[in-house]
């Protein structure tokens, strides 16, 4: 792939190699201008080459010429009382007017967890979705993908040696932005090459250094990606499961009809077999109703019962006019005891966030419609 764009994030190595040899760059010192740029970028989050002093001025101004390491705009930053934050981006594009993603941040006392989008809007519209009812409007970039890391990182102040403090709820130990999830806007594995590049990026020690299994990504069951992820990327999988018969799970989360439970469940029992490959996380949104009887809890328990599993009860997260509700918080106990029983732990999720309108399921933006959030 050549790079299209003037913008170095989200550049592979060899991408980035191709535009200094393009500049002029020694043969010889390839490798090593080449490292160096990505260390500046992602381990310093240098905004500026001339930020990069290891590169000598010359190599700065060359680049500085002709490419950029922008971040997107951030068109609000929202804090919620619980610490949670959510930004909405804009990216400027080539071809067209730029579009807008949103990006939140989860802190927890072990760890803090960045929900990246990877699509603007989705071109499946699951029924209980928000980002559903928007039309699918971009694949994000590698870069843009990238970007949404790069501006959390900036704003809590956590690249390495960063001595500013920033105020608010931060994980105890390490990292701010210890653990990815690909759970914001979109669907990742209808994106997969750019989310590969980027997630390679995120993984790589050179670039953002996260270990496998601190990136999650999460599919309502695009089935031939999963076998993908498994060989090119062996993040960790969660996938949107939601219900547990296929005539339901057509209308909750309607790919099914395309890969009914029988395919997906397939894919997942490979993806664990996988040398390497740990649990899978299946989501369950709690529906009033609609998916949260006793027979649902034993079907569940006995469709995942030969796979390597965890489950993630998710309380119903409502948006403007959906037809849906949230369980009762008795039939979520419920349903939670009988996993429980059945040897899941802890199995519901905590809602964050939804003051600001950042919980699962929640992330809409505004680049198409006339509404907006905030
Ligand atoms: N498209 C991918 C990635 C998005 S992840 C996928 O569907 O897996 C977002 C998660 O939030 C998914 O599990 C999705 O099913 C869930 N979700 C969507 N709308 C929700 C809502 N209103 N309340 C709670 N969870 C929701
Ligand atoms: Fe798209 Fe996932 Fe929402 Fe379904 S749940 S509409 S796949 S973002």
């Amino acid at each position: 792939m050549t790079l299209n764009s003037q913008n170095l994030i989200g550049a592979s190595q060899q991408q980035l190699r191709d535009v200094l040899a393009s500049i002029g760059v020694p043969e010889k010192q390839l490798a090593q201008r080449t490292k160096q740029i990505f260390h500046g970028i992602y381990i310093r989050g240098a905004t500026q080459f001339s930020q990069m002093a290891s590169l000598g001025k010359d190599l700065q101004h060359a680049l500085q010429k002709d490419f950029t390491l922008d971040r997107p705009e951030i068109v609000t930053e929202q804090i919620s009382i619980d610490g949670t934050r959510k930004w909405l981006l804009r990216f400027p594009q080539p071809d067209g007017p730029a579009v807008e993603v949103e990006t939140v941040y989860i802190p927890e006392s072990d760890r803090g967890t960045l929900c990246v989008s990877s699509q603007v809007g989705c071109s499946f519209n699951c029924s209980f979705c928000y980002t559903g009812t928007q039309p699918m409007m971009k694949n994000l970039t590698p870069g843009e993908i990238l970007a949404q890391i790069m501006v959390a990182r900036d704003r809590l102040a956590d690249y390495s040696g960063d001595a500013t403090e920033v105020e608010g709820e931060f994980p105890s130990t390490g990292r701010k932005v210890s653990n990815i999830v690909m759970m914001g806007m979109g669907e990742p594995l209808l994106n997969f090459e750019n989310v590969k590049q980027a997630l390679l990026i995120a993984l790589s020690d050179d670039g953002l250094g996260f270990s496998r299994r601190r990136i999650t990504l999460s599919t309502s069951g695009v089935v031939p990606g999963i076998a993908r992820t498994g060989d090119e990327l062996k993040v960790a999988l969660a996938i949107s499961l939601h219900a547990v018969r296929d005539e339901l799970r057509d209308v909750l989360v309607p790919i099914n009809r395309k890969y009914p439970l029988r395919e997906l469940l397939d894919a997942c029992r490979q993806y664990t077999g996988l040398s390497n490959a740990r649990r899978i996380t299946f989501e369950y949104v709690m529906l009033k109703g609609v998916n949260d009887s006793m027979e649902d809890a034993q079907e569940l328990i006995r469709l995942l019962s030969d796979i390597p599993s965890k489950i993630n009860l998710i309380p119903f997260n409502p948006w403007p006019r959906t037809q849906y509700e949230c369980s009762d918080e008795q039939t979520i106990a419920a349903f939670a005891r009988h996993l429980h029983q059945h040897g899941y732990s802890s199995p519901v999720r905590a809602t964050r966030g939804q003051d600001i309108m950042a919980a699962c399921g929640q992330l809409k933006s505004e680049s198409h419609s006339a509404v907006r959030l905030n």
